[in-house]
């Protein structure tokens, strides 16, 4: 079950193996090159594993890659630096997969967009471009647009790092009343607050090795090993 991957004879992630449960939240800590976002990229089939196993509700999608389209339309991915379509509004990034991948009409798509932009809390932005809106309202309009495909699982790499202090709060809080709503989620991230807040179980990864897996609770009742200990001593 193992997953492992190289980049030429690089090898970047060494038996990885990970179980997220329906309506789990799992943060993902570690240091930069460790693999994280490597890993995020296998569970969503944008990289091929060498070896080992992704099961997607306990179907093995490992070696899926003609579905991989149909996979992904299922697994939500949010990027450290949004990635919205520069030339099209809040509204209209977020009705672009639904029209073109599932065929709905726009009517229907503009009320699926206006509906989560107010989730996002920021309902007044459905024709604003991206230039127009600041870090944290871009980074609520890319998570809205993942949503827009009622994805089963939400992947976040990063999503608050590119973003000015004062942004992160209102990100992280929308991603916190997500996962309180029981979507499935694996976030990458070093906001321990929102660990604390939203994580049931948090991974430390090391050199490509998950080295700890730990429930929240345990995690932030300070019983982790030494390598977990000295990494979180260097962030926090
Ligand atoms: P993290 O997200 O934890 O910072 P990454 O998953 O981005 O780590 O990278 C892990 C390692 O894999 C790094 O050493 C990085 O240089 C290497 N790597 C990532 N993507 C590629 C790629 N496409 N080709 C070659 N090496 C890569
Ligand atoms: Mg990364």
């Amino acid at each position: 079950m193992a997953i492992d991957k190289s980049f030429g004879s690089n090898r970047i992630l060494k038996a990885c193996s990970l179980n997220v449960a329906a309506q789990e939240t799992l943060v993902v800590i570690g240091p930069s090159g460790s693999g994280k976002s490597t890993l995020l990229r296998c569970v969503n089939l944008l990289e091929p594993v060498d070896a080992g196993n992704i099961f997607f509700e306990g179907r093995d999608i490992t070696r899926e890659a003609d579905k991989a389209h149909l996979v992904r339309r299922e697994i939500g991915m949010v990027f450290q630096n949004f990635e919205l379509f520069p030339h099209l509004s809040a509204a209209e990034n977020i009705m672009l997969a639904p029209v073109r991948a599932l065929g709905m009409s726009r009517a229907d798509a503009h009320d699926i967009a206006t509906a989560l932009l107010a989730k996002v809390h920021i309902p007044e932005k459905a024709d604003a471009f991206p230039d127009e809106l600041s870090g944290g309202q871009q980074q609520r309009v890319a998570i809205a647009r993942a949503l827009a495909m009622k994805p089963k699982l939400m992947l976040y790499d990063e999503p608050t790092s590119a973003l000015d202090p004062e942004m992160i709060r209102e990100v992280l809080d929308v991603m916190a009343e997500l996962s309180a709503e029981g979507m499935t989620s694996i976030v990458v991230t070093h906001e321990m607050g929102f660990a604390r807040r939203a994580a049931d179980r948090i991974i430390f990864m090391e050199a490509g090795e998950i080295i700890e897996t730990a429930t929240s609770d345990a995690f932030f009742g300070g019983s982790v090993n030494e390598r977990t200990r000295r990494f979180l001593d260097q962030i926090l």
